[in-house]
């Protein structure tokens, strides 16, 4: 069985997972793996496999040194990536611009123009570059493979993905809305349409991705048609820490009248915001406890949580006409059966009825939640990032071996 390693570099930290491109969504990987804090005085390097866990705490200064070390540990133990048959080494890449919407086989070319999108996504596309760059240096005989977080969205329409605002301004500065989550979307929206039993080229959906980041989209007969998320992952849905759509002029006003910085506005709306900004926590299971507890301000942000997320339901209905499914996903979607209710609670008219018992089973693998009347499905289907990277990567290596490029 050849695996995948599946790179997932971020500012300050780097997941990666060993992967069998064959698994089932709910099956753990073969390895799984975290380097955290990079950078800071003391960082730390997590393994797991199978029911072993190693850790080692040390600084990391850099992605490269982090990434080497986990390479070190996994060998010692045994799991390491040159240890295995590995048939491609997938990488997460968070801003594909314009420019990508498939996976990208990674030759030196395609790492620049990642490098230029920088000005998209300043924090994400430099680490995801590092990624690449020293698992290239490590594993050079393995075909490495860029998956796009924005990948999927690359098609909406332009009436869904253009702003209102200056054309030749907009043009000059990549203004317009990319999408993110595309791989969930893409992976979710795929499976749903054998699971109600319908031609995926006459099925229209709304997915709902709702983990500590998330966002919406329709898509229509497996093309997508719009999406909550913006030309950043700040946009649409209340989030954990972030606002989700907010009218700009608050951003003016604090600037003037608040006298906050651009990056006190950045960090205030992205990391202190959302759940967290009404409630103090942005974790679901503890803000339910709180509302349990009969908390005020956790219960707002609740109401204020799902009142958001009943609007883009609502827009998105109109906008594909015809709606055949609803599917949660995500740490909240699949776990929080409170969410589900609530989202779509009143909703008997438009032919959408979740049935409580079905609602109310512990996440267990893709499922239907509507009662048999209801017209429009109602489904959790559990989101895997890192296999739909590795069945992308798997496929774009082999192409790479057949063409005789490795
Ligand atoms: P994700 O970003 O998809 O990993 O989702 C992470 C979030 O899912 C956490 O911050 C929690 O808010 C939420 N979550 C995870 N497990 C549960 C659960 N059992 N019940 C409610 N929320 C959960």
């Amino acid at each position: 069985m050849a695996y995948v390693l599946v790179i997932n570099s971020g500012s300050s930290s780097v997941k990666f997972q060993i992967v069998d491109p064959q698994a089932s969504a709910s099956d753990k990987p073969f390895v799984s793996g975290l380097v955290e804090q990079i950078g800071e005085p003391q960082g730390r390097i997590t393994v797991k496999h199978g029911e072993d866990k190693w850790v080692v705490q040390r600084a990391v200064p850099t992605h490269t040194a982090g990434l080497q070390e986990a390479f070190r540990l996994m060998d010692l133990k045994g799991v390491g990536p040159t240890q295995i048959e590995l048939s491609a080494v997938g990488h997460r890449v968070v801003h594909g611009g314009m420019v990508f919407s498939e996976p990208e086989l990674i030759i030196d070319p395609v790492v620049t123009m990642i490098r230029d999108l920088t000005p998209l996504a300043p924090l994400h596309n430099p680490a995801n570059v590092d990624g690449i760059e020293v698992a290239r240096a490590l594993l050079p005989h393995v075909p490495h493979v860029a998956v796009f977080d924005t990948g999927f969205f690359r098609a909406l329409p332009p009436a869904a993905a253009l702003y209102a605002i200056n054309a030749e301004v907009a043009e000059q500065n990549l203004i317009r809305r990319y999408g993110f989550h595309g791989t969930s979307h893409e992976f979710v929206s795929s499976q749903v349409p054998e699971l109600i039993g319908r031609d995926p080229k006459h099925t229209r959906q709304i997915v709902l991705h709702l983990g500590n980041g998330a966002s919406a989209s329709a898509v229509a007969n497996g093309h997508p048609i719009d999406t909550s998320m913006g030309l950043t992952p700040l946009a649409g849905l209340v989030m954990g820490t972030r606002s989700g759509d907010i009218d700009p002029g608050i951003i003016f006003h604090l600037a003037r009248e608040g006298g906050m910085t651009i990056d006190e506005i950045d960090n205030l709306l992205n990391r202190q915001s959302g759940v967290k900004g009404l409630s103090g926590v942005n974790d679901f299971r503890e803000l339910r406890t709180m509302i349990d507890n009969e908390d005020e301000n956790a219960w707002l942000a609740y109401n204020v949580y799902i009142n958001q997320l009943r609007r883009f339901i609502g827009s998105y209905m109109i906008a594909l006409g015809r709606v055949d499914a609803i599917t949660f996903t995500a740490g909240v979607g699949e776990n929080d059966q409170h969410v589900r209710e609530d989202a779509l609670e009143n909703l008997t008219m438009y032919g959408i009825e979740i049935d409580p018992e079905k609602n109310a089973l512990p996440n267990n693998g893709p499922r239907v939640i509507s009662t048999d009347a209801s017209t429009v499905k109602v489904l959790v289907v559990p989101t895997n990032e890192e296999l739909a990277i590795a069945q992308k990567s798997a496929a774009v290596a082999e192409k790479a071996r057949a063409a005789g490029l490795y």
